[in-house]
């Protein structure tokens, strides 16, 4: 699949390198530019990786060259390429070729799905990924080894719920990682135990490091199979840009030479972990570092969980499980450590972003932030926190005081949303997800999707954004619908604001002349279809750097196979 796809960029390619001056040209659209002196616009010239031009459908016409092909968009929404600001794109990618559990309806069928997977695998390999969600279950019990023991004896397994937060262990695995009833808890993490005392499979947060440093590494090949489907997923989802936020060295070089070789078509600006700041630091590198393809410079701590492991860290506890109100990370744990990594970075000129979900959790974070810039002054860092999910309602305006930025990731608004008010109850559930309030305040938002937490759709992102409807359909009016933003803002966030928490806004973000030609063109004008629609529209074509990466590939002389193109006008 991805050879044809290939094949054909490359022809194009070389069609369009043949020419000087305007290289791809679109008409008839209806473009959302992004940029405010221009706001709505016709056509597209592009040059090369750039936009040439943007105006009306016979001023761009009449830039054509010979052989310029050119787009009848006819009436198609065209909005700036997306930038996802938060996703994992390795495991992503992995995971795309692993068990798929995340939809799975009961213990059984998720029992089921994982040993017909086991069956294609080789015996002794590892089986990880899958993404299960035991919130779907009914009742919502946490899955065990004993229900998975018997159809997995040959593969270590090791599946993660979706959120990242915990996972199920087998007993080949526990074995394999020497888990035993008197194992103990690690700092930051959780080893659940029947009543008996022993482990039931089930880890969480830092204790699933206990397995994961049993399981061999990925070799490059692995990885880069995994890059090159997770870069065509995104893609199709109209993604031009993401930012990974686990681009561990061994990723980051996968990276390097699939941009040399030219197979990188999705731009990556990779994070590191913000405990190894000075790996980056002791040689120089500081935020927004590489070029148009490939760039780093930010790093990524943690300060809680999640709410879904009740690990995501409160002031209050959780109405479900009174007994707490969340761990700190095992990085916040040692919180005097964790804000000398802060500022040390800071002062080196790299960037940093932590995530926090509890409202304790972001609550010490801007503590953080305020302190640094107190302490060293205000100067264009743009500190991030990434999520942003719980907040108290004084914290709100402290974003914007800090300038820093919230990369948040709407999708989890109508999922977590299902189930989060038994956890949090109806207050703490006002200021959750507070998009309305957070742009109020004037806070810069950078959305993303947390792949693969959450499918990588900035469509489903923005219906949710401006919907709230959770996916349960308990909430068609919007699950706390006070906090819904409008379409022209959630897309804002997923292309200025996005681009803006990367340093990257002269350069994308916005269809205007001088900028990278990355577009995503949509089957909807997602801006005047009823709201509730939005998750109905799809990504028809999707453009990098003046190329098609997604959708029907334009050439001068010859009609793609749905017959929209025009032949241009004989030299
Ligand atoms: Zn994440």
């Amino acid at each position: 699949m991805k050879s044809i796809a290939a094949v054909l960029v490359l022809a194009a390619t070389s069609l369009l390198q043949a020419q000087d001056g305007v290289t791809l040209i679109f008409v008839n659209g209806r473009v959302w530019t992004e940029n405010p002196q221009q706001p709505e616009a016709e056509a597209i010239a592009i040059n090369g990786n750039r936009i040439e031009a943007v105006g009306t459908t016979a001023a761009i016409s009449s830039m054509k060259n010979p052989g310029t092909p050119v787009v009848d968009l006819e009436g198609k929404r065209v909005v700036p390429g997306f930038n996802d600001a938060h996703v994992h794109f390795y495991s992503g990618g992995a995971n795309l070729a692993g068990p798929q559990l995340r939809y799975s309806k009961s213990q059984l069928e998720f029992r089921d799905t994982l040993a017909a997977y086991a069956k294609t695998q080789p015996a002794g390999r590892w089986i990880t990924g899958g993404s299960w969600d035991h919130e779907n279950w009914r009742p919502a019990l946490l899955p065990t080894h004993e229900l998975i023991d018997a159809v997995t004896k040959d593969w270590p397994v090791f599946v993660n719920r979706l959120d990242g937060h915990m996972s199920l262990a087998n007993s080949l695995a526990l074995k394999l990682a020497g888990i035993v009833k008197t194992t103990k808890d690690v700092p930051g993490g959780v080893i659940v135990r029947d009543s008996h005392g022993n482990p039931t499979g089930i880890l969480k947060d830092a204790a699933q490091d206990l397995v994961e440093r049993a399981i061999p590494p990925p070799s490059a090949d692995q990885i880069h199979t995994a890059i090159l489907a997770a870069q065509a997923y995104a893609n199709a989802q109209g993604v031009t840009s993401v930012q990974d936020m686990s681009a561990a060295p061994e990723i980051f070089r996968v990276y390097q030479k699939m941009m040399r070789d030219g197979e990188l078509h999705v731009r990556i600006s990779g994070h590191q972990p913000l405990a190894e700041w000075k790996r980056l630091a002791n040689v120089g590198l500081m935020a927004d570092f590489g070029n148009e393809r490939l760039h780093i410079g930010g790093l990524k701590g943690f300060a809680d969980g999640s709410l879904g492991s009740t690990t995501a860290l409160f002031f209050q506890p959780y109405l479900d499980a009174p007994d707490t109100s969340g761990i700190p990370s095992a990085e916040l744990a040692h919180p005097d450590q964790m804000f000398q990594n802060v500022e040390q970075a800071d002062a080196d000129g790299l960037q940093v972003a932590v995530h926090a979900i509890g409202d304790k959790a972001n609550h010490t974070i801007l503590g953080f932030y305020e302190k640094i810039e107190y302490e060293h002054g205000q100067h264009d860092r743009r500190f991030r926190i990434e999520h942003a999910q719980h907040l108290l309602a004084s914290d709100i305006p402290r974003f914007a005081q800090l300038h820093v930025i919230a990369s948040m990731q709407p999708y989890h608004c109508i999922d977590d949303g299902r189930w989060a008010e038994k956890r949090i109850g109806p207050e703490r559930a006002k200021t959750t997800y507070a998009f309305r309030s957070l742009l109020d305040a004037g806070v810069t938002l950078a959305f993303g999707s947390d792949w693969d937490v959450a499918p990588m759709s900035p469509l489903m992102g923005i219906y949710a954004a401006v919907t709230r409807r959770t996916l349960d359909g308990k909430h068609p009016g919007g699950w706390v619908p006070e906090q819904k933003i409008t379409v022209a803002e959630a897309v804002h966030a997923y292309t200025m604001g996005s681009a803006y928490a990367s340093f990257e806004e002269n350069v994308k973000g916005s269809i205007e002349s001088g900028k990278l030609a990355d577009l995503a063109v949509l089957s909807d004008n997602i801006f005047a279809v009823d709201p509730e629609k939005i998750s109905d529209a799809k990504v028809y074509m999707t453009v990098l750097d003046g190329q098609v990466v997604f959708g029907p590939i334009p050439t001068p002389y010859g009609r793609s196979p749905k017959g929209w193109l025009r032949r241009p006008a004989d030299p």
